[in-house]
């Protein structure tokens, strides 16, 4: 760094490697699949009914002004509405309106942690995530898991093992960023039970808890938590409906929506109004439901093609995560394979991921790799998991 006079917080801007692939890929001019970002097809974006909608929507001058901080009524009122009867039920009172989830996990980390803070991530969890909570300086826990999700009793033991509780948990609980894997019904209770005895806020991360194209729904830890002002939740529509309209929600104790509508002041105003009155014209016509059946089905088929793919390719060589929903495979090979070591030559073949050690801000993954199904079609998805053997036999 230069010699200005940075603030201690400006050398824990960790960056995300996850978002930096999107320039990275931009400036490739050869064919690439990309199973790097976690973003939506570009055919799953409803555009056209967006576009449809948007006549009405952005048709009234007050559409591009400054909007109410917590969040256009109309948005909020078609949110509430959309909510009902699901896991994410919820009232007035609790709801912020944010620009995507991002702005959610900052408002959080903002509110709750100080320097020097212990904060649990899970292991690997969301690099965005963790950068945040870096980015107030958190000191970081890592909590491995298994197919059930995160280990509540290795959370114990950790934290009896720092000798201080932390002060926030950050838990990404459904079709976990980037292993796929969701926290079983008796772990949410364990660990809100743990949350309670030590007085920690729950981080609830859950942005593709909607995408569920396999085995039953869960309740969320929102529903679970049953008003308890611990849980802080945060939803965006950046994976159900489009991730450009930066447009996402909170689900808090009534008490905080004084202090989010003050910090949210000081850093954006108020959430994009036109992007707002989209979301709220898709959902007060209905498009989220039968957006979200047809959405389900084809990520379904397409987690399945790579699962087919990867047997064919991998298989004896690397093992697999099996996600009942959202976007990603978490796949670990034998130790001889160095994910990022193998990311040049893979992106020469013509085929992008994430490696593993981007998950960890211990590196604790080096031959394990994060792909995205979501966002490319099956026959695709053959072929990039064709030319990612072709590089792993290269190195
Ligand atoms: N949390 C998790 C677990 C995510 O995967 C993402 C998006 N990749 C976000 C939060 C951020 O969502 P948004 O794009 O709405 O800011």
């Amino acid at each position: 760094m230069s010699d200005l006079p940075f603030a201690a917080r400006a050398g824990q801007l960790v960056g995300s490697v996850i978002d930096s692939s999107t320039s990275l890929l931009a400036k490739q001019s050869h064919d690439i699949v990309r199973f790097a970002m976690g973003s939506p097809a570009a055919e799953a974006i409803p555009w056209e009914t967006l576009r449809e909608v948007g006549e009405e929507a952005l048709g009234a001058h007050d559409a591009f002004d400054y909007a109410a901080t917590e969040g256009d009524p109309a948005l909020r009122a078609a949110l509430l509405e959309a909510l009902a009867g699901t896991t994410d039920e919820t009232t007035d009172e609790r709801l912020t309106i944010t620009a995507g989830g991002m702005q959610g996990l900052d408002l959080a980390m903002k509110l709750f942690v100080d320097p020097g803070d212990l904060v649990t991530i899970e292991s690997p969890t969301y690099t965005n995530g963790s950068a945040t909570a870096l980015s107030y300086q958190a000191d970081l826990l890592e909590v491995p898991g298994d197919e059930h999700g995160m280990s509540v009793d290795a959370l114990r033991e950790q934290v009896d093992r720092a000798g201080r509780r932390p002060k926030l948990i950050y838990t990404i609980p459904t079709f976990q960023n980037p292993s796929g894997t969701t926290l079983s019904v008796e772990r949410r209770r364990e660990l809100l039970d743990l949350a309670r005895d030590w007085g920690s806020v729950v981080l609830d991360d859950d942005p593709y808890g909607m995408l569920r194209f396999a085995g039953d729904g869960l309740p969320s830890l929102h529903e679970l938590a049953d008003g308890d002002p611990l849980v802080f939740s945060v939803r965006t529509f950046s994976k159900i409906i489009a991730p450009g309209l930066r447009v996402g929600w909170v689900d808090h104790d009534p008490s905080l929506s004084e202090l989010l509508i003050h910090a949210k002041q000081a850093m954006d105003t108020c959430t994009n109004l036109p992007a707002q009155r989209l979301v709220a014209g898709f959902l007060r016509h209905g498009h989220l439901d039968t957006h979200l059946t047809t959405q389900r089905e084809e990520y379904r088929r397409r987690k399945e093609a790579m699962q087919d793919a990867l047997a064919e390719h991998f298989g004896g060589r690397a093992r697999w995560t099996d996600p009942e929903g959202g976007f990603f495979l978490w796949v670990t090979f034998e130790d001889s394979v160095d994910t990022e070591a193998l990311f040049e030559p893979a992106l020469a073949e013509g085929v992008a991921y994430i490696p593993g050690n981007a998950f960890s801000p211990g590196r604790r993954f080096p031959h394990a790799l994060r792909l995205c199904f979501a966002s490319t079609p099956p026959a695709r998805i053959r072929e990039g998991v064709a030319r990612l053997a072709r590089a792993v036999d290269r190195v």
